[in-house]
């Protein structure tokens, strides 16, 4: 058994070098959530955005190199999309600030993610105080991104392996939902699920291939009000639970 002053001299020779990685990824984050913010402000989107503070403060402080593979870790804070497996993709940094900025979190509000992926932008939500609760269609992607939302201490977030066309009714109202796949339409149990004053963000577009972001949002007396933020791609939302019309 190594004794006492061996095991400090190991941590105190390990410490150091632990610090330096978190002080590079936390510099990392910085930079990419500050080329963010100025992406906004220049309407590289659409028109020009000021996004909200708290979500770029959740953005610097979540390490997104733990929500990637191993094999593409040091490129986790590029701005860009990054493959996760089962032609699924965590999305470009720039377009889940935007997303998370236009569903317009509070602490305490219930939000729906529909396509959990890696889990990256259920952690956004919880960090920002939501109770968050997030669907995904591929079995073992849903089940990865429990493990690691526990493991990285994210309590407030509930994983489902399932169809999220449909919702989730069971914790619905919801003051927010955010899909996180491209749909050809806004489906209809989504909108129903949404409290009067929610936000609904989502990629619309008949075309497979690229989506409008769009943003709905249900007035207190229940009217819908749609706008486009401009032109984003996103893996398309399977449209299984549909019911025929
Ligand atoms: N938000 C994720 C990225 C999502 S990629 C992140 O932060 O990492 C889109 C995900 O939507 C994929 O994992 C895909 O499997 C999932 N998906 C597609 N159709 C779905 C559906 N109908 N219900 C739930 N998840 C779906």
């Amino acid at each position: 058994m190594p004794s006492a002053a061996w095991l400090a001299a190991i941590i105190l020779a390990a410490a150091p070098a632990a610090s330096a990685a978190e002080d590079r990824e936390a510099a990392e984050r910085r930079r990419m959530t500050a080329n963010i913010e100025q992406l906004a402000a220049a309407g590289a989107l659409s028109e020009p955005l000021r996004l909200d503070p708290r979500v770029l403060a959740a953005m610097r402080e979540i390490p997104r190199h733990l929500f990637v593979p191993e094999a593409v870790r040091e490129e986790a804070y590029r701005d860009t999309a990054l493959p996760i497996g089962h032609q699924a993709t965590i999305s470009q940094p720039f377009i889940v600030a935007v997303m998370t900025h236009l569903a317009d979190v509070d602490p305490g509000e219930t939000v729906l993610e529909v396509g959990t992926g890696s889990g990256y932008q259920a952690a956004i939500l919880s960090r920002l105080g939501a109770r968050a609760f997030t669907i995904e269609i591929v079995p073992q992607l849903a089940a990865q991104a429990r493990q690691r939302l526990q493991a990285l201490g994210y309590a407030r977030v509930e994983v489902r392996a399932g169809d999220g066309y449909a919702g989730w009714p069971e914790h619905a109202p919801f003051d927010a939902i955010i899909v996180t796949a491209g749909a050809t339409h806004v489906p209809q149990p989504l909108v129903d699920q949404l409290k009067p004053g929610g936000r609904l963000v989502i990629p619309v577009g008949p075309d497979r291939e690229r989506q409008q972001l769009t943003l709905i949002t249900k007035t207190e007396s229940g009217r819908l009000r749609r706008r486009e933020f401009g032109p984003v791609v996103f893996v398309p939302l399977q449209e299984r639970s549909r019911k025929p019309r």
